[in-house]
């Protein structure tokens, strides 16, 4: 019965589907990581055939990439501190778990007035005390508007200390893996972490304590401006590599229309 209702309310349009998805193409910004440290691939793409003498019937293209390109999903694997997790990679994570609900901090303005800005828990708590207290197992979205930002230099944003972009702070990472119950946390840009959060004690934080907790990662998500702050709900399936510590996926957000 509610699986029928759900259904219908699909095919009505009172749930909307609205994706969070940017469009991988070679162009597709990668986090930059300096030397010594192992670069990621870039998107590639090639084509097989195009209704050619190659292949008169068909189209298809042979890709290439690293699995942390565009929109992407990081798995506690991902991370040293979440190495030992038997459910950890996207082939072995309980697949009940990539339908949650998620919540939307909107640190737009903030963002837009500092391009270091940090998330720290005195934001979380006036988002609490207007929206509820965060869901048990919802993702954390950080809404920044920096997806808006389409020039690939502009949304890396790398300075002579390192990238520039909003992130949250430890102290958040460690609030929302401690005192919260949450399915993951997820960003409009390239890493979960802050653009300096190499720097942070510990260093990358929403890498280090998310994934030691056995949690998610979501990157280079899109059109959270259009998600109302609860309420959605995300369809967040990574491609079931074998061992794969992330994957490219299409999130999709399920919202009362
Ligand atoms: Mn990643």
């Amino acid at each position: 019965m509610l699986l029928d209702q759900f259904a219908s309310a699909i095919l009505s349009g009172s749930i909307k589907i609205i994706d969070l998805t940017q469009t991988l193409m070679p162009s597709t910004p990668v986090i930059q990581l300096p030397p010594p440290f192992a670069p990621s691939n870039p998107f590639s793409i090639s084509e097989i055939s195009h209704y050619d003498e190659r292949g008169p019937g068909w189209y298809w293209n042979n890709l290439g990439m690293g699995e942390h390109t565009g929109t992407h999903f990081d798995a506690p694997i991902h991370w040293v501190t979440g190495k030992d997790y038997s459910d950890g990679g996207v082939d072995t994570i309980n697949v009940q778990r990539f339908v949650a609900p998620a919540v939307v901090i909107d640190v737009s303005k903030e963002a837009a007035a500092d391009e270091k800005f940090l998330m720290e828990p005195s934001h979380i708590e006036v988002w609490e005390s207007l929206h509820g207290r965060i869901p048990d197992g919802a993702w954390v979205l950080m809404r920044t508007d920096w997806s808006k930002r389409t020039d690939p230099a502009l949304f890396l944003n790398m300075k002579e200390d390192g990238p520039h972009v909003p992130g949250p702070s430890a102290a958040t990472v460690h609030f929302l893996v401690e005192q919260r119950n949450v399915t993951g946390w997820g960003v409009e840009a390239v890493g979960t972490d802050a653009g300096q959060g190499f720097a942070f004690e510990p260093a990358f934080p929403a890498h280090h304590l998310m994934h030691g907790a056995n949690k998610f990662g979501l990157a280079s998500l899109t059109n959270l401006d259009k998600l109302p702050p609860t309420g959605a709900v995300l369809i967040t399936a990574p491609l079931k590599i074998e061992k794969g510590s992330g994957s490219p996926l299409r999130v999709l957000a399920l919202v009362a229309g």
